[in-house]
């Protein structure tokens, strides 16, 4: 295909705006999907993305398309993730494109996610056609979006689209529109030696690894032998084809396609998205600009609750890695929890996202310790460590200062809830960078320590605002923090697994409300109970559970036998999935609820 007749393009949307539908409308009015196989969200093909409504993983098709000019032309659409966990995703998406297209909910207008998608598609140079979803709506308000596409973005939105994807109204100027208003691949040279970038890879059940391309210049064939001009490996080109979305074999790639490969590469992690791959006889001079590979931000230990389960656990974590290179797993053993994986994650919903899927994928009875960010610790020998597990601190004494992540939010929220949402961004330490209006919605920017945004700063501040306000973030820099460590002492004994990381002014407020959580969840004994907070030898909350006076079955008056025996067994069986800690035995239900911060 002429470089002309091909357009490559993407769609950025704020969640739920209408991304996956209108895909769904593009792919069937270009007929790539027999109606018979049509079903919705067709791009979203893991049960998680169908149920929750978002893409996970970005995913590619190419439609055939007939225009109005007469001409036959190739679009590529490339599905892009629509969270904040996956902003690196998205940008390599945006790469292999040069435009994209811009959906806004006509009743819902820009969101904090439409702004943060469409600035990383401007900084790839792309041409961008603002549509107005939902139209059908009767709250929907084309005009006002209009103008506040232009006021907010600083985007023309005159001849924005107006469509509403779930009954096609407008689709087929959607399609003109790419054609018309979307520029052509610019280089591109058959003639050159092979240049392309690698986009995403995946592992296939039956195919292995396949790998997305975008061919800058030359020709990518069958039977090649390919260089990564990164990690240096070659391997001969087994298959080439495009995602109709169905995959279908051609012969050859050329400049300014998207298509896939496989060449017998073992693993997901071989291949490193924003490589160049080129042709190992003939290779290219110059690499494409290099892309930093995603690294995991949050950290959190993924116990079994049946410690006979860490085999199954061991292999399923090795499955989703197969999958998905940016989850890293380390084996981890706790006093409290046994043996299990500190994984690292690239945000919350990266978290979880995989721990639903262990659930349910991999039928595993998890508990999760508490998120952890990593914290830079700067040491008296003038050394630095990367810390993942708060049970990993170093000796205190050694410490010289202790650095945390910090992110710049952004959060756009209805006039109203202003209030509230300043308050829960001052009391997370944030400091407040902008406040400005866009009609009666406000657009706060605020930096804050990820530490304090990990636990449940978005749970806080969807109920703060019903669910209006919208946020968005990105890792900005380290700064140092007056950062301790505080343990979780039951009688007297620490409890490895409820240690954390927390900030100097918020201890007391995380420590109380741990011990008075733990006095409800853990049973009482024969004895007293001290559970204690406290940083270093220091405590600073205590809670004493009472000692329990009588037997539980004293209350049978000794006559009814079978309802005394129900009990005793009912004991014996809550014993099995307690942990023994000295002499107290603390449920596993314990554990979970503890951790599960409210
Ligand atoms: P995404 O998160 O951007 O991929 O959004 P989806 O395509 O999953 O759409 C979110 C919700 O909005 C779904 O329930 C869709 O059925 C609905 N939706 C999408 N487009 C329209 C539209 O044009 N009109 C109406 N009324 N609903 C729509
Ligand atoms: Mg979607």
């Amino acid at each position: 295909t002429p470089l002309s007749r091909i357009r490559n393009f993407s769609i950025v949307a704020h969640i739920d705006h209408g991304k996956s539908t209108l895909a769904d409308r593009l792919i069937q009015m270009t007929g790539s999907v027999a109606d018979r196989d049509m079903k919705d969200q067709i791009l979203d093909s893991m049960d998680i993305e169908r149920e929750r409504g978002i893409t996970i993983k970005a995913n590619t098709v190419r439609l055939e398309y007939n225009a109005k000019d007469g001409e036959h032309y190739v679009l590529n659409l490339i599905d892009t993730p629509g969270h904040v966990d996956f902003a690196y995703e998205v940008s390599r998406s945006l790469a292999a494109c040069e435009g994209s297209l811009l959906v806004v909910d006509a009743s819902q207008g820009v969101e904090a996610q439409t702004l943060a998608n469409v600035y990383q598609a401007l900084d790839n140079n792309h041409e961008i056609v603002p549509v107005l979803n939902k139209v059908d709506l009767p709250a929907a308000e084309p005009e006002r979006i209009k103008a506040q596409i232009e006021e907010v973005i600083g985007l023309d939105a005159s001849d924005a689209v107006m469509i509403s994807a779930k009954t096609g109204l407008g689709v087929d100027e959607v399609l003109e529109a790419i054609v018309k208003r979307l520029p052509a691949p610019k280089e591109g040279d058959i003639t050159k030696p092979l240049k392309a970038m690698l986009v995403d890879s995946w592992y296939d059940a039956y195919l292995g690894v396949i790998v997305l391309v975008r061919i800058i210049d030359g020709e990518l064939k069958k039977g090649q032998t390919i260089r990564m001009m990164g990690t240096g490996a070659k391997y001969p080109v087994e298959r080439v084809g495009v995602m109709t979305p169905s995959m279908v074999m051609v012969d050859s790639l050329g400049p300014g396609e998207i298509g896939f490969i496989t060449a017998s590469i073992k693993e997901v992690a071989d291949t490193r998205v924003g490589d160049t791959i080129t042709e190992d006889k003939r290779p290219t001079s110059e690499a494409l600009p290099g892309f930093k590979p995603a690294q995991p931000v949050v950290f959190c230990g993924l116990f079994p609750v049946d410690a006979a389960e860490f085999d199954d656990l061991r292999a399923a974590v090795g499955k989703l890695r197969l999958n998905d290179a940016s989850f890293t797993f380390e084996m981890e053993s706790s006093a409290a929890l046994g043996f299990g994986f500190r994984c690292g994650f690239l945000g919350l919903l990266h978290l979880e996202i995989i721990q639903e899927r262990l659930s349910r994928e991999f039928d595993l009875d998890l508990i999760a310790t508490a998120p952890s960010v990593v914290y830079k610790m700067n040491l008296t020998d003038g050394k630095t460590v990367e810390l993942h597990n708060p049970a990993d601190m170093p000796d205190p004494v050694k410490i010289d200062t202790i650095e945390e992540p910090w992110i710049r939010a952004t959060i756009l929220t209805p006039d109203e809830y202003l209030g509230n949402i300043l308050k829960l961004c001052q009391d997370r330490r944030g400091i407040q960078v902008d406040l400005s209006y866009a009609g009666s919605r406000a657009m706060l920017v605020y930096d804050l320590p990820l530490n304090e945004v990990v636990f449940d700063f978005y749970d806080r501040l969807k109920s703060l605002s019903r669910g209006y306000a919208s946020f968005d973030y990105n890792l900005t820099d380290y700064r140092e923090g007056d950062l301790v460590k505080m343990s979780i002492m039951v009688n007297g004994e620490p409890v490895d697994a409820l240690s954390m990381l927390v900030h100097r002014s918020q201890a007391e407020r995380r420590g109380r409300a741990m011990v008075e959580k733990l006095k409800e969840l853990i049973p009482q004994h024969m004895f007293k109970i001290p559970i204690q907070a406290a940083i270093g030898g220091k405590v600073i909350a205590r809670e004493t559970l009472s000692a329990l006076r009588k037997d539980v079955t004293a209350k049978c008056y000794g006559g009814d036998v079978s309802r005394k025996r129900k009990l005793l067994d009912k004991q014996k069986e809550g014993k099995k999935r307690m942990r023994q800690f000295g002499k107290v035995d603390i449920p596993q239900e314990a554990f979970i609820q503890a951790l599960k911060m409210d």
